[in-house]
């Protein structure tokens, strides 16, 4: 019947067209999809809402533009909801946009990542809670009695906080209600945690930390925009200076987001936080429960969680008032997301701030050659903390030249550093073996034919892993168990394990040291639960020697931990990357950064067959200023970045041959631009992940060049993606593989 008349009106009259408002939704779509808001709603910008989309509801936020008048309104579709919870600002918005155009990928993909908790649009429901109503209750007991006095400030309790603070039991409060005495009240649920309290305990800077908080709180207090780099050896007290930064944005009443690379297993930094501001920030990484994540994503958009600890995606969390920025271990890999949307969240904070108009505080004991260009051009305050808080000091590096001081054979510890380990062991301290490789053995092959086990799927060798009695494929997870005869010529038993990895190294102690506590930690493991309960019992002293890959080496402080030995220091440094030098000192400086955090004296040791490359040499002389100063130079004069500009183009298709078509037609349609040039299509190092063959293309320009225009209009004029083709473009990239 109603629909009825409507159409009649339609037809009598000329009724207002209805509203058609942008929506970006979670598809590949190079712009926001039209969509009619129903009669009666006025939807702004940035409003959450869910659209029907193909045969689905998603969700969607309204984005900017005006009403596009050249579609008729009676053909869209329309809004089916409007969620209860805050519009996504302009400033985030803008962020959004920016990020999207930046990394040329689909503002849908980019806004979908500010929309990560969908269930937290809606808002907690309501608990019942309890007000008192004035009333006296017939019969006045000592219990009834102590109930009354807490709850006669008419502020509403729950039922069981109310019995906990009158130290009685629930049915006490019963008794009371059924009388009348209180009347039903709801309660919006408590924040997930307390408010920090910048007061909470007092700063306690010493020496250089006070002038480096002196330095940034200047700059928080003159506001605005500002990038600020705090420089400092592990150890010098990084962390509770920025503290001070973040005391002070709280008391400006904004809130504050630190990104952490391992978030989930710092748990160390999160009670440090507790101590000096009396509560825990809210936590955002991908190992939260679902539960959890939601409340920490809507709690922030309504302002009831004020400081954020969190991995690279708390970037796009929608904060109400955000006020500061840190971006801890500045420098580290785990920034850069290589999924989908390819992006680095260092830099990233950095285009939020400015467009906000906030300050950023980036933190690292080895900065990035990029930081460091920034602070040299005056983009960046450099803050430097040059040496160990107290009486810590750095750890005694030593390089051992593997080609004079070879281990046995079969073994890969040399006799210099197995000495070191018995006598830490004996001290009752810690040693720390590193090395970067998980399983057994990186490779596997057959004495008698030399066939090598290679993934079936990827152009990648299969790591044993010994406790787990498989080989697998880290690029894919492709597993089997251990085989015992050589597929290609049948002979039994004659497979070779080729190289460590920590579980083999683990082997070799254990036949050195049988009386020892030995733990190997890499996230084979599994859990993060598991991860944490290990780094804390390694904390407490619960092991002796411990084996590991990089996630021993981020931010974890072992008091008892005095020798650090690399079991392969040039790992990573003939890998074609240019960033090689730089993230291979960054990697050993953090990792022998673990030795000596409290004033015992300690030793790093580097295993080396290339003792005089001019990394090792920094690592020893501990002259980082020399090593970069050098490394800046490089990269200056093969115009890497930051002074010239890298985007890396990966092809991949079901075959070769299709691969490598596209690649080159993206290439043929490429523009002529001075200052621009592509390198390839060739083959990428891994040239097959998950049956995929992939080619890349390597487009190099100047520091000014506009890179972004220049691979859209080769992907506009190149050849159409077909279904069994994937393109997929990384700005700035981190990986070369
Ligand atoms: P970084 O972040 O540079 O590695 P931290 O801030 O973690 O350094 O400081 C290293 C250690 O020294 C921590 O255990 C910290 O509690 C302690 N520390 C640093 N500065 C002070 C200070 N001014 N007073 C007391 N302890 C300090
Ligand atoms: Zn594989």
């Amino acid at each position: 019947m109603k629909d009825d008349s409507e159409s009649l009106f339609g037809e009598l009259f000329d009724t207002p067209r209805r509203k058609v408002v942008p929506v970006l939704v979670p598809m590949p779509a190079p712009t926001a999809y039209s969509y009619a808001v129903p009669d009666g709603l006025t939807i702004e910008p940035g409003a959450i809402v869910q659209v029907p989309l193909g045969p689905r509801q998603v969700i969607g936020v309204v984005w900017d533009g005006g009403e596009n008048t050249s579609v008729d309104p009676k053909k869209l579709r329309e809004i089916t909801k409007v969620f209860d919870c805050p519009p996504l600002d302009q400033d985030m918005r803008t962020f959004l946009d920016w990020v999207a155009a930046y990394t040329l990928s689909p503002p849908g993909y980019v806004a979908r990542m500010a929309l990560r908790a969908p269930a937290a649009l809606d808002p907690d429901p309501m608990i019942e809670g309890l007000r008192y109503a004035g009333y006296e209750p017939e019969r006045l007991t000592p219990a009834r009695q102590k109930v009354l006095e807490i709850a006669a400030d008419g502020l509403s309790w729950t039922k069981s906080g109310l019995a906990h603070a009158s130290g009685v039991s629930t049915s006490v409060i019963d008794g009371l209600v059924k009388q009348g005495v209180f009347e039903q009240v709801f309660l919006p649920p408590p924040p997930l945690v307390a408010a920090p309290d910048p007061d909470y305990a007092e700063s306690r800077l010493a020496g250089p930390q006070k002038e480096a908080a002196e330095e940034i709180l200047q700059s928080l207090s003159k506001g605005g925009f500002h990038v600020s780099l705090i420089d400092g050896v592990t150890g010098s007290g990084k962390t509770e200076v920025y503290f001070e930064a973040i005391a002070e944005t709280l008391k400006q009443g904004k809130q504050v987001l630190i990104l952490l690379p391992e978030i989930a297993l710092t748990a160390n930094f999160l009670e440090r936080f507790q101590d000096r501001f009396g509560s825990k920030p809210g936590e955002w990484h991908s190992d939260l429960a679902t539960r959890t994540r939601e409340k920490v994503w809507r709690q922030v958009a309504t302002g009831e969680i004020r400081v954020v600890a969190g991995a690279r995606s708390a970037l796009f969390l929608p904060f109400e008032n955000l006020g500061l920025i840190i971006v801890d271990e500045e420098h580290d890999p785990a920034f850069k997301q290589e999924d989908r949307v390819f992006y680095n969240a260092r830099d990233m904070a950095v285009v939020r701030a400015r467009i906000a108009g906030f300050p950023v505080v980036l933190v690292s004991a080895t900065p990035s050659v990029e930081s460091q260009v920034n602070c040299i051009a005056g983009r960046y305050t450099r803050i430097h903390l040059p040496t160990r808080f107290a009486d810590a000091a750095m750890p005694d590096l030593h390089l051992i030249d593997m080609r004079r001081a070879p281990p046995e054979r079969g073994g890969f510890l040399s006799p210099i550093l197995l000495r070191s380990v018995g006598q830490a062991v004996e001290r009752g301290e810690q040693a720390l073996l590193f090395l970067n490789r998980r399983g057994y053995a990186p490779l596997t092959l057959c004495r008698v034919c030399g066939h090598r086990f290679q993934c079936p799927q990827c152009s990648s060798w299969l790591v044993e892993h010994r406790f787990r009695g498989q080989i697998q494929c880290h690029q894919c997870g492709y597993h089997e168990p251990t085989p015992n005869a050589c597929p290609e010529c049948g002979t039994l038993d004659h497979l070779v394990a080729c190289g460590p990895g920590v579980e083999r190294i683990a082997e070799e102690v254990e036949k050195h040291f049988p009386d020892a506590r030995t733990l190997v930690l890499s996230s084979d493991i599994g859990g993060v639960k598991r991860l944490r309960l290990e780094l804390e019992a390694i904390a407490n002293g619960e092991a002796d020697i411990v084996i590991g890959t990089q996630l021993v080496a981020k931010g974890h402080n072992f008091p008892l931990m005095t020798l650090v030995g690399i079991i392969d220091a040039d790992i990573g440094l003939s890998n074609g990357d240019p960033r090689a030098a730089e993230r291979t000192f960054q990697l050993l400086s953090q990792v022998t950064g673990r030795a000596g955090r409290t004033g015992r004296k300690s030793l790093g040791l580097l295993q080396t067959f290339q003792p005089q490359h001019p990394v090792m040499q920094a690592i020893i002389s501990g002259d980082a200023a020399a090593f970069y100063e050098r490394e800046i130079l490089e990269r200056e004069r093969a115009q890497l970045p930051p002074f010239g500009r890298l985007v890396s183009i990966i092809v991949s298709a079901d075959s070769r041959a299709e691969a490598e078509g596209h690649a080159r037609g993206l290439r043929q349609a490429a523009p002529h631009e001075s200052g621009i040039m592509i390198l390839g299509p060739a083959e990428a190092p891994l040239a097959l992940i998950r049956g995929r063959h992939r080619f890349r293309l390597l487009v190099h320009g100047r520091r000014n060049s506009d890179m972004q225009a220049f691979v859209r209009s080769m992907l506009e004029r190149g050849p159409k993606e077909r279904r069994s083709i994937q393109v997929q473009v990384d700005v700035d990239p981190q990986s070369f593989l």
